[in-house]
């Protein structure tokens, strides 16, 4: 996933947590040194690891728990009252437990928004489990339906996300980022953007949030707040470099001028789009505006997978009926294989700003990576004349053999190195039981 695609046979050589040579150059900068440890991984595609660019760690609790809706009921019914009877140790095994499931997908980096209260919680599981990550607590002073619990002071929703900045901005040896998360603008003031924008310049925080996602959300914004989301953000001083925006679906052109304009980054998210019934996103519309782009899963209330490469199938397949729905004379090509795999990888770390040191195979970068075996029959007779498309249309996450963060092993053949997968589901199951008791929801359980 450099610069120019290259595909190297060969191995791949890691000192210190950085990537110190590839291919041909491995045997050379290996001369009289024996390495401490090996991995074979004939056979295989050793990859970036994904970068994940929009989740929701405190929902993997509520799997299976809210189907059949569309964004907003969603929301009210379900998610919101779940939320407010989150606990720091359900918060906590919740993030656990969805890190498990994309720790062995190869995920290596992720951008996840939390709830509203207990959001340490997620940052000690997150230092804990080994991976990169961005997270925030999600912002929220207003808004129908709310529970009273989830609403903050626009003071106190900005102070607790600088407390947790000033605990885990840079933590881990760089592994971890703070950002604010002000949920979306049916949930926020408009004091509150004023102040999320002003402390993310001052303090360059990124701001994550979602955006035009579905037809009920933007009647409701417009009723609102007189405007779009993306017009909303550009006035209000909230696009730039460090934006990041999930979902898009329904951004019309002049918007998508506003996000490039700007250096604002949007996050692909096909599976939660498609559950939900939001819509299609018009990703090929984005890249040709010009704006940098991730993919993610949503949470897994949603989708309710949390799989790379899911995402990556629904987001090419998503793409051909898009461009086939617009008919002759319409956008440009959909997506090919080789975009989408780049969109989990290099631009998915190019729209965190996280570029240089992750996103790609490169000498001088985090030894940040996954390795993929393409050996079963569901990848016959040959995955390796097309990679790329064999990870997008073939290649499901059970193939992962190994993921690597910083040049440290999470997972390797089957067993986690900082997570054990039998406890998180046992702690996982009884701390759901409680959560559904707390938010008398125990209809759904
Ligand atoms: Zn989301």
């Amino acid at each position: 996933m450099d610069p120019r695609a290259t595909v190297l046979r060969g191995d791949l050589l890691v000192r210190d947590g950085r990537i110190v040579a590839v291919g041909p150059g491995v045997s050379a900068a290996l001369a009289g040194i024996t390495p401490d440890a090996d991995y074979d991984a004939a056979g295989c595609l050793v990859l970036p690891g994904f970068v994940h660019g929009h989740l929701h760690l405190c929902q993997t609790l509520f799997r299976g728990l809210a189907e059949q809706s569309d964004l907003l009921p969603w929301l009210r019914e379900r998610i919101w009252p779940l939320e407010a009877a989150h606990t720091p140790a359900s918060l906590a095994v919740s993030a656990r437990l969805g890190l498990c499931e994309l720790i062995a997908g190869g995920v290596t980096c992720i951008n996840d928004m939390g709830t509203v209260r207990h959001t340490e919680a997620v940052g000690n599981a997150l230092e804990a489990s080994g991976i990169r990550a961005v997270f925030g607590k999600a912002l929220m002073d207003r808004g129908e339906g709310v529970p009273e619990v989830l609403v903050d002071s626009a003071r106190s929703a900005i102070d607790e996300s600088l407390a947790l900045a000033n605990r885990f901005h840079g933590a881990a040896g760089g592994r971890l980022a703070v950002s604010l998360a002000p949920r979306f603008i049916l949930s926020c003031s408009e004091a509150l953007w004023r102040d999320v924008a002003s402390v993310a310049a001052d303090r360059g925080l990124p701001v994550h949030t979602h955006l035009s996602e579905s037809p009920g959300e933007a009647r409701e914004v417009a009723a609102a707040v007189d405007t779009t989301a993306a017009r909303y953000f550009a006035t209000h001083g909230l696009l730039g470099k460090r934006f990041v925006g999930a979902h898009g679906v329904w951004l019309d052109d002049e918007e998508l001028a506003l996000l490039a304009k700007s250096g604002s980054a949007l996050v692909h998210c096909p599976g939660s789009n498609l559950k939900l019934g939001s819509g299609l996103a018009h990703v090929r519309a984005w890249r040709r505006a010009g704006i940098r782009c991730g993919i993610g899963s949503d949470g897994a209330a949603c989708n309710n997978r949390l799989d790379t490469f899911q995402e990556m199938s629904l987001a090419a397949l998503v793409s051909r009926v898009r461009n086939a729905a617009a008919g002759a004379g319409g956008p440009a090509a959909p997506l090919e294989a080789h975009e989408v795999v780049a969109l989990a990888t290099c631009e998915g770390a190019r729209a965190l700003g996280m570029e240089d040191a992750i996103g790609s195979l490169e000498v001088g970068k985090q030894a940040d990576l996954a390795v993929v075996d393409v050996g079963g029959p569901h990848h016959g007779p040959s995955a390796q004349r097309d990679p790329y498309t064999a990870l997008v249309h073939a290649a499901r996450a059970s193939d992962v053999r190994l993921t690597m963060v910083g040049g440290r092993v999470l997972y390797r053949d089957g067993a986690w190195t900082t997570l054990d997968p039998e406890a998180v589901v046992a702690e996982a199951r009884a701390e759901r039981a409680g959560l559904l008791r707390r938010a008398s929801l125990a209809e759904v359980a």
